[in-house]
């Protein structure tokens, strides 16, 4: 499940601010812990499973940046590092 699907049906995360609507992961901004490299949740790389799906660093680091586990009929979400919002690019 994609961080922006869990946004927008499931309520579980909304960052400060953002303006009504749906937030695309290519919005999303996320400071890897390892190499410090900033990066949208769309540029970085995501492994989708039926249990747990995991946004890791685009440069490979080994820390994952968000995780989105499904427990039983819920899902939760756990970041690594602080999500920010990005505007879209014009
Ligand atoms: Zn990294």
């Amino acid at each position: 499940m994609r961080l922006e699907y869990a946004m927008s049906h499931m309520g579980l995360w909304r960052p400060k601010g953002a303006p009504p609507g749906p937030i695309a992961d290519a919005n999303v901004v996320a400071i890897c812990p390892a190499c410090q490299t900033r990066q949208t949740l769309a540029e970085a790389t995501f492994l989708e499973g039926p249990d747990l799906s995991v946004y890791g660093c685009q440069n490979g680091c080994p820390i994952p940046l968000v995780e989105i586990r499904r427990v039983g009929e819920e899902y939760q979400l756990a970041a690594r590092t602080p999500l920010g919002l990005e505007p879209p690019p014009k």
